[in-house]
């Protein structure tokens, strides 16, 4: 099935070098994390060293200068670790190695050389983990809205309020942490680097989840918690502006889980369609059948040549509001629709824990909820273009 459609797309994008690493990343995935995923989901965690290992074979660290500790590269550098990570099968561990991801990046941007070199290789290495925490209990779409305060006593921040549903949250070693230091509105918003270890930050137990099961998620508490205002990254009262920076790296990445979430929902099916049998002859006899694997194939295909197009223009530096805002909506929707058609193909085995396509349907249904919901995807959009 090289030569299948949508798994060519890649061969416009791609360097030697980048090869090299799918290459490098297949192999780290068949030996450290296909073989545990099955007792990972069912503990709703797994072995902290994978970061570690993750980051000995650059994958942590693909796309990240090599300054701070990554291993160089570009976007697409980035995207095959991602893509190999996702091609596991279990969304919660790349939603959990993948919590740095969307941690790094503000520190990176918008840091000072100080704090980018005391933050972020300990990140890259893999000896410390990071989350980035911006939804609230009272709501995550209107990030303008939060409400956590950080009022400035001395050298001090004092942070008191909560985050829910932070990915790595229960054993973030450092919170990327969206503030209110000002009044009401986006013009009010800092973010703090906060430590997993700071006097008076309490966190829940994981919460608990219809999938990325192999990924913690928690609700954080601070309660007069004192952050150094030498932690502050960037500007007071601009934190707003690097979230939404943020979120456009965090909506390719979900973009292209998305799009790897479907096509090993597929291919899972085509295999299945040729081996098991119904009113005697393969499914793949069906003619209903054929024509709903055509459909989940041509959307596949249809949703990655986008996602790709539009991380292609990411990589040279263009403006892609309202295009990476189309191509998480229909990527994630895509997504969400091969894997209900993989159950379906399935039948009863679709339905069960041991099947990967059960996992992948479930997976799949954050996708479009995460790092700006569809909704708010078509807000985007609509205010572009109407
Ligand atoms: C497993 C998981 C992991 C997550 N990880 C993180 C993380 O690491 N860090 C983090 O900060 N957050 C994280 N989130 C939170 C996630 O980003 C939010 O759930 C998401 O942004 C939506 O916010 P909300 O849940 O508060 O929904 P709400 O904002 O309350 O929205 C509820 C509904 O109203 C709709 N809606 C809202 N506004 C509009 C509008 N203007 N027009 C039309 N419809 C609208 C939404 O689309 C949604 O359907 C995670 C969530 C989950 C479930």
């Amino acid at each position: 099935m090289t030569d299948a459609p949508w798994r060519t797309v890649d061969r416009d994008y791609l360097s030697d070098e980048h090869r090299l690493l799918r290459r490098t990343a297949r192999e780290f995935v068949a030996a450290e994390i296909a073989p545990h995923i099955e007792a990972w989901e069912e503990a709703g965690t797994f072995d902290r060293d994978l970061y570690k290992k993750a980051a000995d074979v650059g994958i942590l660290g693909a796309g990240y200068p090599e300054e701070y500790g990554g291993s160089g590269g570009d976007v697409w550098t980035q995207i095959v670790a991602w893509e190999e990570i996702a091609r596991a099968g279990s969304g919660g561990v790349g939603a959990s190695l993948g919590s740095i991801d969307i941690a790094i990046p503000p520190i990176l941007a918008h840091g000072t050389e100080e704090q980018k070199r005391r933050f972020v290789p300990p990140l890259l290495a893999g000896e410390k983990i990071a989350a980035l925490a911006i939804t609230e209990p009272s709501g995550g779409s209107d990030v303008a809205a939060l409400q956590t305060t950080a009022v400035r006593d001395g050298d001090d921040y004092v942070v008191n309020g909560s985050k829910t549903f932070i990915t790595s949250g229960v054993r973030a070693d450092l919170i990327t942490t969206a503030v209110r230091t000002g009044g009401e509105g986006a013009h009010g918003i800092s973010l703090l680097v906060i430590g997993g270890d700071a006097d008076g930050l309490t966190r829940s137990e994981p919460l608990k989840k219809m999938g990325w099961l192999a990924s913690d998620t928690a609700q954080l508490f601070f309660d007069d918690v004192r952050v150094p205002v030498a932690d502050r990254i960037g500007e007071e009262n601009e934190g707003f502006y690097a979230v939404m920076e943020n979120f456009q790296m965090e909506r390719l990445m979900l973009a292209i889980v998305a799009v790897i979430t479907a096509e090993v929902g597929l291919e899972a099916s085509l295999d299945y369609i040729g081996e098991r049998e119904a009113f005697g002859r393969p499914l793949k006899g069906h003619q209903v059948i054929r024509h709903t694997l055509v459909d989940m194939a041509t959307r596949l295909t249809a949703a990655k040549e986008y996602v790709y197009r539009v991380a292609d223009r990411i990589s040279r530096g263009e403006d892609q509001v309202t295009e990476i805002s189309m191509a998480k909506l229909f990527a994630t929707d895509t997504s969400d629709f091969v894997t209900d058609r993989a159950v379906q193909i399935f039948g009863g085995y679709g339905y069960m824990r041991e099947y990967t396509v059960e996992r992948l349907y479930r997976d799949s249904r954050i996708l479009s909820i995460g790092g700006g919901t569809s909704e708010v995807m078509k807000e985007i959009v609509a205010k572009r273009i109407l």
